[in-house]
């Protein structure tokens, strides 16, 4: 089918010919012919990136009655970015179109303006549904005439907390109008707003309910939580054109490993909610021409940024509700690309990727985190790869070359190949020569965790007692230490009794139930550097000399931080810089 087949009319076929919208996707295949054709109402199940904006949008503005100003398509939407490229889109859409005039409507920008804007005419409003909802407040819009509301990424905007703004907006617009949802997922909050808002919508879905998008390959890779972090840079350095969202779960954690890819030499940056608006639109701009190419990023700030060909989602941590799984993959896999979602998980969180198997009814493929020598050897043939493709600058080169030839005569084609190769690749072999095996060996694993929970007691009341190997000399306090707990079984209540903390270990009381789930969450941990153990209590005799044990043990490698486990020749040569550099500023203030 053609555009032209399923009913769009030539001033839009022409601008969306010149977008480079050769034939129909899937979901504008199905869309555009109901949407074209009749009054009613819909819900359309895509994920983002299938291409559903033109699927209402072109409707949306060839079913417009252009010779009267009032507005008459409303389109919501969760967030400022994606309002904006929805409006932008329209526009691009609605380019021969006369009298469509698309006003984007959203938060963090001037009110007033946009009220200037809508006096001056709107056909349609794409708007935030907070910002929409207060100029309703102040009468600056009038949404009595409107035939057409949007409401786009509905589980996102209802995931947002925007519900009561929904229905306020929805209660200013006639009876009479049509109703278009489009969701990627089908939660059961979004079912309810289908039934209340809408008059028998006919339901299309485009691939399955709650499915990752159709060309992505969902991967895991196992390792202990204390190395996730080194497993996210052999990842990207295994793919050395990677473009890639990475998502944290917190802010906190995204600025840290930001800061760390950047400390370590990658081309990344951080996108959070404690950035300022216009750092965000900077790192967002920085990002989408590609001049980064990691982004690692919290599920909010990442939505709404419009990107179609990264080459990776990697889930630094997997969300605490799987749903937004989804949304994270959705990212990749875009406009018919193909694309890989990757999870870094621990032993305790493995059950979690089960779960999402059956969510997105597809199976997720367990990688195993490539050895240093993989990775070098892939980056071996990258930088191969880039010096047969490089674009020589011939007129400039070619003045020296006859000098350069001279004086590598003695060098036969072999030696020349390995020595340019050797100026980029010698950090990478330096980096991974000892670089240790991050992959997880799990039946050993379990059986060190059963270890630990052996002879676990429980007292008559259920609870049992538990030892970790951190105490005053820790500075730790119960109020952490409960901290700890809770951040690392977020999914249940657990019950804490009595602490005791001595200088080198402390005695948590827990609910008994919960004693194994605690020791599996703390297995292969670290606390500022130092692995924690935490296990079914002994004797306080054993207990402390296993905790001095392990308390000396980590003195003598101290000094090695968040890099911890760099190869022992780099930490060599940074010590040997460090003390290069003391020497030479002694010299200078003499
Ligand atoms: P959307 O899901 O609307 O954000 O669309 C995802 C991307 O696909 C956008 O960059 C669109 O411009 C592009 N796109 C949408 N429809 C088509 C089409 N029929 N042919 C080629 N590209 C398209």
């Amino acid at each position: 089918m053609t555009f032209e087949e399923l009913g769009i009319e030539s001033r839009l076929l022409k601008a969306i010919t010149e977008m480079g919208f050769e034939k129909p996707m899937p979901v504008q295949e199905q869309v555009l012919p109901v949407l074209l054709a009749e009054d009613t109402d819909l819900v359309g199940l895509a994920q983002t990136g299938t291409g559903k904006t033109a699927a209402f949008g072109l409707p949306a503005i060839q079913r417009l009655d252009t010779g009267n100003p009032s507005t008459e398509v409303l389109i919501l939407s969760p967030t400022r970015e994606l309002c904006l490229q929805i409006a932008k889109d329209l526009k691009q859409y609605s380019k021969y179109v006369e009298d469509c005039s698309v006003v984007a409507v959203y938060g963090g920008a001037s009110i007033e303006v946009q009220k200037k804007e809508l006096k001056n005419g709107a056909k349609i409003i794409v708007a935030t549904p907070g910002r929409i909802h207060d100029m309703i407040r102040r009468r600056y819009v009038d949404l009595s005439q409107v035939k057409v509301v949007v409401l786009d990424e509905a589980d996102e905007m209802l995931d947002m907390g925007f519900k009561d703004d929904l229905d306020a907006i929805l209660e200013q617009t006639p009876d009479t109008k049509n109703t278009w949802l489009f969701s990627a997922t089908m939660p059961d909050e979004v079912a309810r707003i289908a039934k209340g808002y809408m008059n028998n919508p006919q339901e299309i879905t485009v691939g399955t309910r709650n499915s990752g998008a159709q060309n992505v390959r969902h991967c895991y890779y196992l390792v202990q939580a204390k190395d996730r972090y080194l497993a996210l840079k052999r990842i990207a350095d295994f793919n050395p054109n990677i473009y890639a969202i990475i998502f944290c779960r917190t802010r906190t954690e995204t600025q840290e490993v930001a800061t760390a890819l950047i400390r370590d030499g990658y081309n990344a940056d951080a996108l959070h909610g404690d950035l300022s608006q216009p750092q965000r639109d900077h790192v967002m701009n920085r990002f989408r021409c590609k001049n980064l190419q990691m982004l690692v990023a919290t599920d909010v700030a990442a939505r709404g940024l419009d990107v179609s060909n990264l080459t990776h989602v990697i889930n630094y941590n997997l969300p605490d509700e799987i749903e937004v799984y989804t949304h994270r993959s959705g990212r990749t896999g875009r406009a018919d690309k193909t694309g890989i979602s990757i999870a870094i998980v621990n032993l305790r969180e493995k059950h979690k990727i089960k779960k999402i198997e059956a969510m997105i009814k597809k199976k997720f493929e367990q990688l195993p985190i490539p050895t240093g020598m993989e990775v070098c050897q892939k980056q071996f043939f990258n930088m191969i790869h880039r010096v047969e493709h490089v674009d020589v600058n011939y007129d400039e080169i070619n003045p020296f070359i006859g000098e350069v030839v001279k004086q590598l005569e003695w060098m036969d084609k072999e030696e020349l190949i390995r020595r340019f190769v050797s100026i980029e690749f010698n950090r990478f072999l330096e980096y991974y020569r000892n670089a240790p095996d991050l992959n997880v060996k799990e039946k050993e694993e379990r059986k060190a965790i059963e270890k630990k929970a052996k002879n676990t007691v429980h007292d008559d009341s259920g609870m049992a007692r538990l030892m970790i190997n951190l105490g005053y000399k820790d500075k730790i306090q119960p109020q952490r230490l409960i901290g700890m707990i809770n951040d690392r079984c977020r999914d249940t209540k657990i019950k804490i009794g009595k602490i005791d903390i001595s200088e080198l270990f402390t005695y948590i009381d827990v609910d008994g139930n919960y004693a194994n789930d605690i020791i599996e969450a703390f297995h292969g941990e670290t606390y500022r550097g130092r692995p924690i153990i935490m296990q079914a209590a002994k004797s306080k005799r054993k207990d402390k000399d296993e905790a001095r044990k392990s308390y000396q043990e980590h003195k003598k490698t101290q000094g090695r931080s968040y890099n911890d486990a760099k190869p022992r020749n780099d930490r060599r040569n940074d010590r040997k810089a460090e003390k290069r550099d003391r020497d030479s500023r002694k010299k200078r203030r003499r």
